[in-house]
């Protein structure tokens, strides 16, 4: 990578939040600006050299149209390294929930009815990595301003940047928290990547799974868990669907329902 990286910002199906969050890092702004050459970010600034090659790409937000897809292509094309930011871009988000079910058309005309949308071609909203090569993941719904200031700092300096492998528990356990699991909440520490410093779980929240799984997760032993504490199979799934359900689908199809295919 060149001495000062050329990036780009960018957002597709979201709420903004993850772009916001960097934005909010008031006291590291200028140094966030200053460590690469910032070529597009249109909620920071209106320039926006869209033809120009990029060494680091960061993407927000899940895709839902043909538009947006067929962006999403060239800012994989011209740049050298692709991030997804956010859990709507890293696993598809709460829009991308029933990831799968095959009821998209159906859920579609829930809302908009039998009318024609004529701007654009929209589908079910998927990740990122459905359509280009992602090379970094960085999730949370929102993305951690801390976790962001560190893996932009070894972004920017060519060290590759790596996540907790850990889940939630972990740091709950740091945290000297009492388990609300074994106090019979729905918690998905157990099978949700660390990285948040247990937020939820600190403040005597259930973790709802913001961060998407967790490496090897045991998910047969969560729904155990979870089951012998009187939740339905149903509202367990709800849960681990909400947030990181495109990702879990592909990993857990069964368990989620016979029925989940991509
Ligand atoms: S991951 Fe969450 S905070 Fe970020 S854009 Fe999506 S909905 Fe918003
Ligand atoms: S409260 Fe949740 S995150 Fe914390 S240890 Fe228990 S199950 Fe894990
Ligand atoms: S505790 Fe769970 S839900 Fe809360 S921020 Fe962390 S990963 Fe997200």
């Amino acid at each position: 990578m060149a001495d000062k990286p050329k990036a780009g910002f960018y957002g597709f199906t979201g709420c903004a939040g993850c772009l916001l969050t960097i934005l909010n890092c008031e006291d590291e702004l200028l140094d966030i600006f200053n460590a690469a050459d910032v070529k597009s970010f249109l909620m920071a600034n209106r320039a926006n050299f869209e033809d120009e090659p990029l060494d680091v790409a960061f993407i927000e937000g899940s895709i839902t149209t043909e538009e947006q897809l067929e962006k999403l292509k060239k800012i994989r094309e011209k740049s050298k390294i692709v991030v997804a930011i956010g859990t709507c871009s890293c696993y598809g988000g709460v829009q991308a929930m029933y990831f799968g079910d095959g009821n998209f058309e159906k859920r579609w005309k829930q809302v908009y009815g039998e009318g024609k949308i004529e701007l654009t071609e929209a589908f079910e909203s998927k990740p990122i990595d459905e359509f280009v090569k992602v090379d970094f993941y960085l999730p949370g719904c929102p993305i951690d301003k801390k976790q962001f200031l560190e893996f932009y700092s070894q972004l920017v300096r060519g060290i590759p940047p790596r996540l907790p492998h850990y889940p939630v528990c972990a740091e709950c356990k740091w945290n000297e928290n009492e388990c609300l699991l074994m106090k019979g909440k729905l918690c998905l520490g157990p099978i949700t990547r660390g990285g948040c410093n247990a937020r939820c779980p600190s403040d005597n929240v259930p973790c709802v799974g913001c961060f998407g799984p967790a490496d090897e997760v045991n998910i047969n032993s969560e729904m155990k868990l979870l089951l012998e504490r009187n939740y339905s199979r149903e509202e367990i799934i709800r849960r681990i669907r909400t947030f990181a359900g495109a990702s879990f689908v592909r990993q857990f199809s069964k368990l989620l329902g016979e029925e989940a295919k991509k």
